[in-house]
């Protein structure tokens, strides 16, 4: 057996044959492999990705069909040979899959979940009906972008949403459609962005692809500074040309089914928020003196009603004043600027995520399939992994706390089932400690005590409400928790801390400590609109914009009110969870090299730290604590029979005698495998890989 491979100067192919075993040795390996551009390195069967930062040419459909041709181990590590055992499993052993991809900013999440679906594409069945399909499901990914990702300090073309696919199959293993969950949108960027970043690619697409007539149309200027909410330094991004994706985001709309009639309401909802952020606001004073608010132009108000078909007049005492309605009598209160512009912003930031929203139920009706009959299913998950930022608000929270809950996924399916597995199999198993973060699950989702429990109940509280009274509530709560340290409770332990604001919190997560900032966590999670803006806006004669607002209706207006941002986001992980739990999982870990977005560039520190909360080291642990690899006795005799000649061509003996002929033929070391109660194990890849080789010599 040619073992060259596994010593070769770039490094192991699968960190389970690292030696020694430690950080230091894997981090260099990884490194090894990256100069040599290779990019893909396995964990058992999970995948590692270094991003490149450079074109490699390692795809295509050259590589998909070599990759579809060969077992796991037989070529060189690559995302299509994680896509083909899924996608075969799917087919031929009816297994649901998911494909979970994790990683920071940056890592290569959204282009490894392109990957997977356009390879899938590509081998999965023919025909014009089908090809139209997996064209609507291709497309869809510039749509999403479009109104979904914007640049970043860390990515030109980051994914500010989190997103699920369900790719779904019939029972040949051709694709009949889909459906995607979208996962909180970063609405606030549309109002404002950091410096170097950019707003929601679309705005710029539209104001640069959009012709003379259209922009005159949607009454808008060509020129993007103009723009309050685009009123930064960054408007353009290297080697993005925004004119053009305009024009790929119009031809992928129509390939999903949206009309002409829907792609216009779409940009002229979009037009609106751009013209929102123009709206000046303005002090006025009420005959009595009280602080009041005007708009400071009536034009951009005029132009944007007659976008929408809105009265002005109407809009703008939607936004310059609140009505309060007691059971007897309304009452008009004006707002202050302040107050007003907070209004604007809300609105702008709530038209746009439900129009994202709606964009996703959309492309959801076209590429939805409601036949009868069984489908399989291929789940991709793309979405942000664990976030530290130097300031973390209730955003990095939620995302968080998703995280902490994918990590729960991994540790319940992995490594518990191969323990389990092995228990069930009557196998010895030698333990492996891993960390159960079960714990701070619950410190953060519990039910009645849970921290998002408890900001709800904050939320709904009648009296004084404010984020020091959460944060007060959560120090008196958890001052013993393990997982929670404050200001407070550190000074009970006489271990100040001066890294930590008084107005701070600090999980520990599994992953590392994050400190969070309460400062508007009341409101985020809140996430009210007032009344007067969604009726307004329930008004419009704008079908699409109208109909985001149902809400407005009077009619509708029940007084119970909508489920607080983070009961939202704790449900719609739940329903993540539940469909991840049912399926079978394939894991992309995906790394990010430098934070420059610069090819052939590896900073070990930046990798240590993300191989660290991707729990690396911990998986090939495990991996090599046990088997690499294992397969039912029926099913390994049927693949590998052919290599004894006690077994070949015919076998009457039992399932299990004759795979102990076939591994005794071969004399496999008894180091190498073992036998269970229905499976046989076989601990390394290369010892499978021997197999394969000397299947596919007598084939
Ligand atoms: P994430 O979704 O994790 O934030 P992206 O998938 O958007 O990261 O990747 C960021 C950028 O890195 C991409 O825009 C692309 O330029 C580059 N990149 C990622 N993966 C690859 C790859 N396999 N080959 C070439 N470039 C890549
Ligand atoms: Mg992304």
């Amino acid at each position: 057996m040619d073992m060259a491979f596994l010593e070769s100067s770039i490094g192991v192919e699968d960190l389970v044959l690292l030696e020694p075993l430690e950080e230091e040795s894997l981090l260099k390996n990884l490194q090894l492999r990256y100069e040599n551009k290779e990019i893909y390195t396995y964990i058992g069967n999970v995948l590692v990705s270094v991003n490149p930062y450079q074109e490699l040419s390692i795809y295509g459909p050259e590589f998909i069909a070599k990759y579809q041709d060969y077992t796991f181990y037989e070529l060189k590590p690559h995302i299509y040979a994680l896509a083909n055992v899924a996608y075969q499993s799917l087919r031929d052993q009816d297994r649901d899959q998911c494909i979970l991809i994790t990683g920071e900013s940056g890592a290569g999440k959204t282009e490894a979940s392109k990957l997977v679906m356009s390879y899938v594409a590509a081998v999965c069945g023919k025909g014009e009906q089908v090809n139209s399909v997996k064209e609507q499901l291709l497309q869809s990914n510039p749509v999403l972008e479009a109104f979904g990702n914007a640049k970043t300090i860390r990515n030109n073309n980051s994914s500010r949403f989190g997103k699920y696919m369900d790719i779904e199959f019939d029972f040949k293993g051709s694709p009949l459609g889909g459906d995607i969950t979208n996962y909180l949108l970063e609405k606030s960027r549309v109002v404002k962005q950091l410096e170097g970043e950019r707003n929601f690619h679309i705005f710029y697409q539209l104001l640069a692809g959009a012709d003379a007539q259209l922009l005159k149309a949607l009454k808008l200027e060509r020129d993007s500074s103009g723009y309050t909410y685009l009123n930064r330094e960054a408007p353009r991004v290297d080697g993005m040309d925004d004119a053009s994706n305009f024009k790929a985001l119009q031809s992928a709309m129509i390939v999903i089914g949206f009309s002409e009639e829907e792609f216009r309401q779409v940009l002229e909802v979009t037009a609106m928020v751009l013209k929102l952020g123009n709206v000046e606001l303005a002090d006025e004073f009420q005959a009595n003196g009280v602080p009041a608010s005007g708009i400071r132009d009536g034009r951009g108000v005029q132009e944007i009603g007659e976008l929408v078909g809105l009265n002005s007049v109407e809009l703008e005492r939607a936004l310059c004043s609140r009505t309060m309605e007691t059971a007897k009598e309304k009452v008009v209160t004006a707002l202050s600027v302040i107050q007003a512009q907070y209004a604007r912003d809300a609105l702008a930031k709530n038209i746009y995520s439900r129009l994202f929203n709606w964009i996703v139920t959309r492309i959801n009706e076209s590429i939805k399939v409601d036949t009868g009959e069984k489908k399989k299913v291929m789940g991709v998950l793309d979405i942000y992994g664990f976030e530290i930022l130097e300031d973390n608000s209730f955003e990095q929270f939620v995302i968080n706390y998703c995280n902490e809950k994918l990590q729960q996924v991994f540790i319940e399916l992995t490594l518990k089932e191969e323990q389990e597995e092995y228990k069930r199999e009557g196998i010895p198993w030698t333990k492996v400690d891993y960390f159960d973060n079960g714990i701070i699950c619950d410190l953060i989702e519990h039910n009645q005590r849970g921290i998002l429990a408890m900001l709800d109940e904050e939320c709904l509280r009648p009296g004084v409400v404010s984020d020091s009274t959460f944060l007060a509530k959560l120090n008196q709560l958890f001052s013993k928790h393990e997982h929670y340290e404050s200001k407070v409770t550190q000074n009970a332990q006489r271990q100040y801390d001066h890294s930590m604001g008084l107005r701070c919190f600090r999980i520990c997560h599994y992953a590392g400590k994050v400190t969070y900032n309460v400062n508007s966590f009341i409101d985020k999670n809140n996430d009210l609109l007032f009344r007067d803006l969604s009726q307004a806006m329930w008004k419009a004669r704008h079908p699409l914009l109208r109909s985001l607002f149902p809400e407005g209706d009077p009619k509708q207006a029940s007084l119970k009110r909508p489920p607080t941002a983070g009961a939202q986001f704790k449900s719609s992980v739940a329903i993540l969870m539940k469909n991840l739990y049912s399926k079978n999982p394939n894991y992309i870990r995906c790394i990010k090299p430098n934070e420059h977005q610069r090819r052939a560039q590896f900073s070990s520190e930046l990798v240590a730290v993300q191989a660290r909360y991707l729990g690396l080291l911990e998986n090939v642990r495990v991996r090599r604590a046990g088997y690499a690899y294992r397969q039912a006795y029926g099913a390994f005799l049927e693949r590998y029979r052919l290599l004894s000649r006690s077994t070949w061509p015919r076998w009457n003996g039992g399932e299990r005698e004759g795979v102990e002929k076939v591994l005794g033929d071969l004399s496999m070391s008894s180091e190498e495998r073992a036998f269970g109660k229905t499976k046989i194990f076989i601990r390394s890849p290369k010892a499978l890989f021997y197999l394969e080789e000397q299947r596919r010599l007598r084939l």
